[in-house]
């Protein structure tokens, strides 16, 4: 069996890596980190929870031992789609490279410039960054790409799907040809292989899973429901209190503004919730994302873009609010539970009109999901409500207006009927307690009891769509009443380090 001791690392690396607890290298990185130190390009095809991550820190510590940084001359970059990921490969360069002096620089959105800056100009030999912030610094004077040894471009089919490729192709322009680049994605749709034409010379090529495989260990079900959104949250609601091993979850939606109106939905019902969405802002995102490793935070509503690659090992279960659009994205949605052997469940609410999407995942995965209790064509018919009565029309939101949480936009009408807007007429105006950061483990089933939280209403703003399509975002409009303004309980960091 090969070790790491097999693949040519320095003793430095070795010993971080025993330290980190790992014995044997996963094939990606069995892979990938003999040709990588042999300055080879890499095509690594890998999902994240493969290991991937290691598989080009390891022999870029390495190689990095030898030379020095020259102020904004980084001497390698990384390139990740999302500022989680970001962020995440930073903490592997601090757990491997724990022997080494190395500089590493994180530039991501939503931090400010000055001490991204200042680290540039001390010099770094490790730059990590999002597209549009790279950019945005290279046009602001501060950075030289021409010293830039190593690129790794990293989650290539997610860079495609959030439009940075051209961002990708102006910043490879940038840096020598001589330099070398690792090039991963979990999936080679065409538009990927072309990339990898254009960027990789005589690439050592390494696929350690089929890309369009789900894990055995988890098991998947699809849950019929009728499509107005109070029937679909009702019937999670339902699909969570009956789940009796729930340790956690994940539930993805598609659009940031439905994480938005499905995070505030199961907070009001007393479920310990947060949410992570492409228009929080970075401290947000980071402390939701710590809270819920730590498990201060039992289910986590998230959009594919921000959960996306994302490193929390042992989610028990995933909900898919929606069926996702992507196919693959139901893959990658499936792969945050059932991670490194043990056992998950995956349920995927599915409406009428969600056949083709569903159709599409199964010829995907090469199989047939089975159904919870009978599929959508035995739905009875379209309840009312399963929720009361009481809180239609139009003047509850007129209600919600007055009590001073003004709407900076248009009501949107469907969803006056909505249990949504039953539960915050019935909701009593208190503070919510900090609920979330101590009853953790476990569902709460129990009422309601807090007010709304204090998410302050922002508009959409259609003059920066483009621009914000271009950063880490994830599709549809901003959410309104939820964003930078995260409430105060959420944003009390749990002991966890991300
Ligand atoms: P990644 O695919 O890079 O997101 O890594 C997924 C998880 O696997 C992370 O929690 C890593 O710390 C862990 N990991 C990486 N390499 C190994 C290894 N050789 N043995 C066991 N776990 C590993």
């Amino acid at each position: 069996m090969t070790t790491f001791a097999d693949l040519g690392l320095s003793q430095k690396v070795l010993s971080a890596v025993t330290d980190a607890g790992y014995n044997t290298p996963t094939p990606i990185q069995a892979g990938a980190i003999p040709p990588a130190l042999e300055r080879r390009d890499i095509l690594g095809i890998a999902q994240t929870g493969t290991g991937k991550t290691a598989s080009f820190v390891l022999p870029m510590l390495t190689l990095l031992e030898k030379g020095r940084a020259r102020a904004r001359m980084p001497r390698t970059l990384i390139l990740e789609p999302t500022r989680e990921l970001a962020a995440q490969v930073a903490e592997n360069f601090e757990k491997y490279g724990k022997n080494h002096k190395l500089n590493v620089a994180l530039l991501i959105g939503g931090v400010s410039f000055d001490e991204q800056d200042r680290k540039l100009e001390r010099g770094a030999d490790v730059l990590i960054c999002t597209p549009g912030r790279l950019l945005d610094h290279c046009e602001r004077g501060k950075l030289l790409m021409t010293g830039v040894e190593i690129l790794v471009i990293d989650e290539a089919d997610r860079m495609l799907d959030m439009g940075f490729i051209p961002d990708i192709e102006r910043i490879a322009k940038m840096i020598p040809f001589t330099r070398q680049t690792l090039f991963f994605s979990a999936t080679m749709p065409p538009e990927i292989q072309k990339l990898a034409d254009q960027f990789l010379q005589n690439p050592t090529r390494i696929e350690v899973a089929p890309p369009s495989s789900t894990a055995k260990t988890v098991t998947q079900r699809l849950v019929a429901c009728h499509n107005k959104d109070y029937e679909k949250r009702s019937k999670l609601r339902d699909l969570i209190r009956a789940q009796d091993d729930l340790k956690n979850a994940i539930i993805f939606c598609n659009r940031k503004k439905d994480v938005a109106d499905l995070f505030r939905s199961l907070d009001r019902h007393g479920f310990s919730v947060g949410a992570l969405h492409g228009d929080m802002d970075q401290r947000s995102r980071t402390t939701m994302l710590a809270n819920f490793k730590a498990n201060a935070i039992t289910l986590l509503v998230a959009s594919d873009v921000a959960a996306r690659g994302l490193d929390i090992p042992d989610v028990s279960h995933v909900f898919n609010f929606d069926v996702p659009i992507h196919a693959e994205d139901y893959v990658h949605r499936i792969g945050r539970t059932g991670r490194a052997g043990r056992s998950g469940a995956a349920f995927t609410l599915v409406t009428r009109s969600d056949t083709k999407f569903l159709d599409a995942i199964e010829k995907l995965i090469d199989k047939k999901i089975d159904w919870l209790d009978g599929d959508v064509s035995a739905l009875p018919a379209p309840a009312e409500s399963d929720e009361p009565q009481r809180g239609r029309g139009k003047g509850r939101d007129r209600d919600r207006g007055g009590r001073g949480k003004s709407r900076s936009h248009k009501p949107d009408t469907r969803r006056e009927d909505t249990a949504e807007a039953v539960a915050v007429q019935e909701a009593p105006e208190t503070a919510r307690t900090e609920s979330v950061a101590v009853e953790n483990q476990r569902v709460e089933h129990r009422k309601p009891q807090g007010g709304r939280h204090q998410g302050r209403p922002y508009p959409a703003n259609d003059d920066h769509r483009e621009r914000r399509r271009r950063r880490d975002d994830d599709d549809g409009p901003t959410p309104v009443g939820f964003g930078d303004d995260i409430p105060a309980f959420m944003l009390i960091v749990a002991n966890a380090k991300i």
